[in-house]
């Protein structure tokens, strides 16, 4: 296994391990905890009603391509429960032929700034051993892991989560978690002062690192080791927790539209004295 390239062969990989693949030609990775027996569970879009079964919970993940139309190896291949997202399929289905990748946890942070793209790495460590994260995944698989929404709470969070247990606390400032969000999410600059990462511009891998832009930074910045309102939180609490953001979500929502109907306030009326000279004034006085 490469130090960068984390591709790993079918033996190497372990129940618990979090796995990943390329997809759509390196357009996005999938991602899933491997629980052993050849099965994964991993996070897709629900099913959309009206259709049931693996192709559509596998194709509606996938955003761009189309899955086999069975699958060849597990008649019940594909599990999932009505309004969840995750599943449970073969190590097969997962794949679609791609190549194998274990995520790494616990990177230094000069090799996670080494990486080309975000979504293969995080510097933060896996909680619990593998074990808890079969365990996670297991539990998620019973009652979901909420909406999936590509930035905010994708495949790649799910595996992260089951790993670590780590969840950014509610009320955050939202830019993500991981890497591929941060692929596509630019982030603030003002985010970028603020954080630990200013620690790295001095020196020249640091230069470097800069220099090589805010890409790069943005993935340090939201990668769930470094990030500080992130909060651990156990699997059976999770429900509430995801509620918790989602109820909060709908209120800011709500509170934009409420201010958006509200009547624009009437332009203020400035004393224009610049086109009134005191001349034109008096003229009127008299
Ligand atoms: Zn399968």
């Amino acid at each position: 296994m490469g130090l960068l390239s984390h591709r790993v062969e079918r033996s190497e990989i372990k129940a618990g391990d979090h796995i990943y693949t390329w997809r759509a030609g390196y357009t996005y990775s999938h991602h899933g905890i491997y629980v052993g027996g050849s099965k994964v569970v991993h996070f897709t879009r629900k099913k959309e009603a009206g259709t049931a079964g693996l192709d559509s919970a596998i194709a509606v993940s996938s955003l761009l391509s189309q899955g086999p139309d069975e699958c060849p190896t597990f008649p019940d291949c594909g599990f999932q429960l009505p309004d969840s997202g995750v599943v449970l399929t073969c190590l097969d289905c997962f794949l679609r032929g791609g190549a194998l990748h274990r995520f790494e946890y616990g990177a230094p942070p000069a090799v996670f700034l080494a990486k080309l793209r975000g979504g293969t790495c995080t510097t933060a460590c896996a909680d619990g051993g593998p074990d808890a994260a079969v365990r996670r995944a297991m539990h998620l698989l019973q009652n979901g892991f909420g909406d999936y929404d590509v930035f905010e709470n994708n495949c790649e969070d799910f595996a992260l989560y089951c790993k670590t247990g780590l969840l950014p606390a509610a009320g955050g400032d939202d830019i993500g978690r991981s890497g591929q969000a941060a692929s596509a999410v630019g982030v603030p600059l003002a985010a970028l002062l603020s954080t630990p990462f200013k620690l790295f511009a001095t020196g020249p891998l640091g230069m470097a690192a800069v220099t090589a832009g805010v890409y790069c930074a943005g993935r340090y910045i939201t990668d769930i080791g470094v990030r500080k309102d992130v909060v651990k939180v156990e699997v059976e609490n999770l429900a509430a927790h995801l509620g918790w953001r989602r109820a909060k979500a709908e209120e800011a929502v709500k509170k934009q539209q409420q201010q958006q109907q509200q009547p624009p306030p009437p332009p203020e009326k400035k004393p224009n004295s610049r086109l009134l000279p005191l001349k034109r004034k008096r003229e009127i006085c008299v």
